[in-house]
């Protein structure tokens, strides 16, 4: 399955003028495609804040028993050892009117200055659609990030693909050495895995980009050219097709030019100084960063400031992470400062990125507004369900059911059910209209929305609130390559991002990305440990809205010695569903 990943539609194949480096096979390093657990971690289980009260006190409450098991929840009289001032804001909730757009003042099309002007319009609506289908407005970015962001598309602009100064780099790049100052530096993001994995890789990329000023070139391969609309203007992000180094998209672990190989192979050493002129010659025009989560050691040391040092004067590089690497970013102490000032917020860098970036191109976009329009936009509350299923066993789990209604139900999302159908009728008020919620679940089963949506028709709410369910489609298994699937995925994590409260599952980068465009804190239902467990408490609200890197570095950089990096900063923590994995942290909403 990997192999077929790294098929590239356009691969550069120009044979004579390819750079060669060594292709060892791929498939050997993939992970399943369920990217399953690593079997050594357990998972925290930890007890969690209640949800503010959203739902008025549901007065003797009967549970349903449901497929023979009994819901029981667990105690709530822990006391948080977290405090999160998201947890006390109130849901936020439409006036249940029915009208759309909504009753909020204009909308702001530019997200408070994140994207640029002067795009065309109609050949990307989304862009500047978006706000209007977004109750919540989300963060405002930094005036520096405003800032660099312009800077930066005036570097894309100025040595992006059909510039001079990019054929410059070009030959430069067919040469294989670098040269003293080169006019331009380029960083190629690989693009594999799945939609979740690709769009938490490119920002990562980007990031990095702007943090260095190199040229972010992303590979085409598996839609990337298809689901998302350029996001620079006047210039394209994607890498060419005659990009000179020959199967780049099949780089892996054992990559001789991967700079963990050759500070391994003491081709290059980090502990020389780089700002010599003859030291910077002797340096490759390219680099390979193997970031992946089977990385090494040696490759991690690109988390260390001495290593930016060195990276800092190959011209190009040529990235691959299935990751988020951002929190790693934030432990380089080189980058600190400049990230301090573009990201005043630390719980809010995916949120801005994610927004500036990703922008689902004209037939996503009708997918996305379609849907909403029909399902979504009338309703009181939203609330976005997103069940991941990694396993063959959780396709129709009534374990996993179970965790999902106690979730729902314990952290008050959803009102519950009455025992019978039988309730005291009320005979509708005119011209008073019900509260209503829509629940929208996405997953690729069925069989969690059909109960679901069961429960709540053949049982009356325990408030009196009509709850419908949706599901937009359901696939049943991960598909790669394929163009509807692929778009699907897309619009179901944009509708879920429209959502006004997310519950996700714990582990899943296609829930992390839904939550950060929307500028959510999910409630993260955690990953059972076995087929019959229904985890205690089923799940918790999360420390921010930053998706999690999945395999950080351990190691400190100064004392060159193993460090837990999740103790370094306030800023970066481990996360609730992964716990060896790390975070960024408001620290001024959350104090551990
Ligand atoms: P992750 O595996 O959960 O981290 O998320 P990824 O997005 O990286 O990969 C999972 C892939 O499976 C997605 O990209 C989709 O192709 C597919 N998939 C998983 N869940 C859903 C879902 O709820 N809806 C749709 N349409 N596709 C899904």
């Amino acid at each position: 399955m990997a192999a077929q990943m790294q098929q590239r539609k356009s691969a550069a194949q120009g044979a004579e003028q390819e750079i060669p480096v060594s292709q060892p096979a791929m498939a050997r390093h993939s992970w399943p495609d369920a990217e399953g657990a690593p079997e050594h971690s357990p998972m925290p289980r930890k007890k969690k804040p209640q949800a503010a009260k959203r739902w008025s006190s549901a007065v003797n409450v009967v549970l349903v028993a449901f497929f023979m098991f009994v819901v029981v929840f667990a105690g709530g009289g822990v006391s948080p050892s977290v405090w999160f001032a998201a947890v006390k804001a109130p849901l936020r909730r439409g006036s249940d009117h029915g009208s759309f757009p909504y009753e909020r003042s204009a909308p702001d099309k530019l997200l408070g200055g994140l994207l640029p002007q002067g795009f065309d319009e109609k050949s990307c609506r989304s862009r500047y659609e978006s706000s209007m289908y977004r109750r919540n407005p989300g963060r405002q970015p930094s005036p520096h990030l405003i800032a660099k962001l312009r800077k930066h598309e005036e570097l894309q602009r100025r040595c992006g693909p059909n510039t001079d100064a990019y054929s410059r780099a070009i030959q430069q790049l067919r040469s294989g050495k670098s040269v003293g100052s080169p006019e331009c530096k380029y960083l190629v993001s690989i693009s594999y895995r799945g939609l979740g994995n690709r769009i938490l890789a490119a920002v990562s990329a980007f990031l990095y980009a702007v943090l260095t000023d190199r040229v972010l070139l992303i590979d085409p391969s598996n839609e990337m050219d298809e689901l998302f609309c350029e996001p620079f203007p006047g210039t394209t992000w994607l890498l060419p097709p005659d990009f000179p180094v020959s199967s780049y998209t099949n780089f892996s672990i054992d990559t001789p030019e991967s700079y963990g190989n050759m500070l391994k192979n003491k081709v290059l050493r980090n502990d020389v100084d780089v700002s010599s002129t003859t030291a910077t010659q002797q340096l490759p025009a390219f680099a390979y960063l193997h970031l992946d989560h089977d990385y090494g050691d040696e490759d991690k040391m690109f988390f260390c400031a001495d290593d930016q040092r060195l990276l800092s004067n190959v011209p190009w590089l040529v990235m691959r992470t299935d990751l988020y690497t951002v929190p790693g970013l934030f432990l380089v102490t080189s980058f600190q400062e400049q990230l301090d000032a573009l990201f005043p917020e630390r719980d809010a860098v995916f949120h801005h990125l994610g927004r500036y970036l990703f922008h689902p191109t004209n037939r996503v976009w009708g997918l996305v507004t379609r849907y909403y329009r029909a399902y979504l936009a009338r309703a009181g509350l939203r609330l976005g369900v997103q069940v991941r299923a990694f396993d063959d066993w959780q396709a129709k789990s009534p374990h996993v059911l179970q965790q999902i209604t106690s979730c729902v139900w314990k952290e008050k999302l959803l009102p519950e059910l009455l025992a019978t159908a039988e309730e005291e009728h009320t005979a509708p008020t005119p011209g008073a209209v019900a509260k209503s919620t829509t629940v929208l679940i996405t997953s690729l089963r069925a069989w969690y929305y059909e109960q679901i949506k069961g429960m709540y028709w053949e049982q009356a709410t325990a408030t009196g609130e009509d709850v419908s369910v949706h599901q937009p489609s359901h696939d049943e298994y991960q598909q790669f390559g394929a163009k509807s699937h692929e778009d699907k995925a897309w619009a179901e994590m944009y509708l879920l991002s429209l959502c006004d409260a997310l519950v996700t599952s714990g582990w899943s980068t296609f829930g992390y990305v839904a939550q950060g465009l929307g500028g959510m804190t999910p409630w993260v239902m955690y990953r059972p440990l076995n087929i019959t467990e229904v985890p205690d408490p089923p799940c918790g609200r999360d420390v921010s809205m930053e998706p999690c890197f999945h395999s950080p570095p351990v190691y400190d950089c100064k004392l060159k010695r193993g460090a837990d990096t999740g103790k370094m900063l306030p800023l970066v923590r481990h996360c609730e569903d992964v716990s060896w994995g790390l975070k960024l942290v408001d620290p001024k909403m959350y104090k551990g």
